[in-house]
């Protein structure tokens, strides 16, 4: 087992033992924030026939060439409806956006270029351009494009698209079940009322809205006391799932069993403490061939492992490719703490600036028992291990948290 890692670390060690989840077939109407298990070719022309962009009258290009011109009107299609295969010199059809343009029609000309005449007659008064207001058959997409590729996240425009393209059935990678273990005898419900030396369990329900927004489904919501039995009863039902999150009891107090009764179950151990602020007394390993976090109970280093660590894994599990979240260049507004030796991850708000550059600055005080640091924070602000100081107008990189920008 590796100890006291870096971040960089941490993260490859991570990913290295995690792949997508098995396919299946769900509904295009569950499909929506899921991501594609095998690419989609598209069997048809989109559009599959050339149709009308605009209401207006199919016409024959000789029969407009001199303007006005009258033209008698044989016909009248609406979308959905088919067109005559010919029509004789001098006649034209009535038609409407989306109907199928018929194989003699070079043109349709608007309505807003015609006047009525008599007799069921219609007056050009423009020319229209060889092909204009036609929309060709497979100007979108070709029959036999790859228009998906696997990973491609199921977002509401791709719902649109693969209705076009017929999918029904929608092959996704599972959603990974995660089970939450949050540990500790000080432990009580949120709908409980206070009681000396006891506090409500944040980090069970945060970390369970964490897992949620990224997809997954928490099978088991557990909350157990720092009592070796308990413990153990936990991990087995926690086994339930395709990946296990404890929180607290990982640290080297008295009462933190999360560890070693994980040990005893067979855990193998791959990393124990990171050189980051907050969540240095994390622990990954792998139990059965699930992966296993071992997160600090303090909520917003919890929160903060789940975000760093927890969150690309359950990415991969569900067919992402980028796992890890873009960061961007901003400049810091006000000093902030740091120190040699540990990663920063300082909770921040960030905004634009007058010269078009992100400016950000700290949540306040960053200890991390301090829930507003992290509840107030839109991004992260990466101070780097090395960094001594944070000084104001340092150039850092930020990454939006992922609620941020959402829904
Ligand atoms: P531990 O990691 O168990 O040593 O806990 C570190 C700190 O986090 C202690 O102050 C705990 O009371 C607190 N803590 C642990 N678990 C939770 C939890 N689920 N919700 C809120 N605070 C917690
Ligand atoms: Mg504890």
């Amino acid at each position: 087992m590796r100890e006291f890692i870096s971040v960089e670390e941490a993260r490859s060690i991570i990913l290295e033992q995690v792949t997508p989840l098995p396919v299946e077939r769900v509904s295009l109407a569950e499909a929506l924030g899921r991501r594609l298990a095998e690419a989609v070719v598209s069997r048809d022309d989109i559009p599959p026939f050339p149709n009308a962009a605009m209401d207006g009258y199919a016409v024959r290009l000789a029969d407009v060439q001199q303007v006005p011109a009258t033209l008698r009107v044989v016909a009248d299609v609406g979308a959905g409806q088919l067109p005559p295969a010919s029509i004789p010199p001098g006649a034209c059809i009535r038609i409407m956006t989306g109907a199928p343009v018929p194989a003699w029609a070079e043109a349709v000309v608007p309505v807003e270029w015609t006047e009525a005449g008599a007799n069921g007659t219609v007056r050009i008064l423009q020319a229209p351009a060889a092909g204009e207001n036609i929309r060709p058959a497979g100007q979108d997409v070709r029959a036999g494009e790859r228009f998906f590729e696997v990973g491609q996240r199921i977002i509401p425009p791709a719902v649109a698209m693969l209705a076009t393209l017929g999918v029904a059935e929608v092959p996704v990678f599972r959603r990974p079940r995660v089970a939450i273990v949050a540990t500790g005898d000080e432990l009580i419900d949120a709908g409980q009322p206070l009681t000396p030396g006891h506090i409500r369990d944040s980090a069970g329900p945060g970390l369970a809205a964490q897992a949620r927004w990224l997809g997954a489904e928490v099978v088991r919501p557990l909350r157990v006391p720092d009592d070796r039995a308990a413990l153990e009863q936990a991990v087995e039902q926690a086994l339930e799932a395709d990946v296990l999150v404890f929180s607290g009891g990982v640290s080297v107090g008295l009462y933190d069993l999360v560890r070693q009764v994980l040990d005893g179950r067979g855990t193998q151990w791959l990393f124990w403490k990171i050189r980051q602020r907050p969540g240095k007394p994390m622990a990954f390993g792998l139990l059965e061939g699930k992966p296993v976090f071992g997160l600090p109970g303090n909520p917003v280093s919890s929160a903060l492992c789940f975000d760093q660590y927890v969150a690309p894994a359950l990415r991969r599990m569900q067919g992402q490719q980028e796992v890890l979240r873009p960061r961007f260049p901003a400049v810091l507004e006000a000093p902030t703490p740091k120190k040699a030796g540990l990663h920063f991850y300082t909770r921040g708000v960030a905004r634009p600036g007058s010269d078009g550059r992100l400016l950000v600055r700290d949540t306040g005080p960053q200890g991390s028992n301090l829930y507003h640091s992290m509840v107030r924070a839109n991004c992260l602000i990466h101070l780097p291990e090395a960094l001594e100081e944070a000084p104001a107008g340092l150039e850092v990189e930020i990454e939006w948290l992922p609620w941020t920008l959402e829904p």
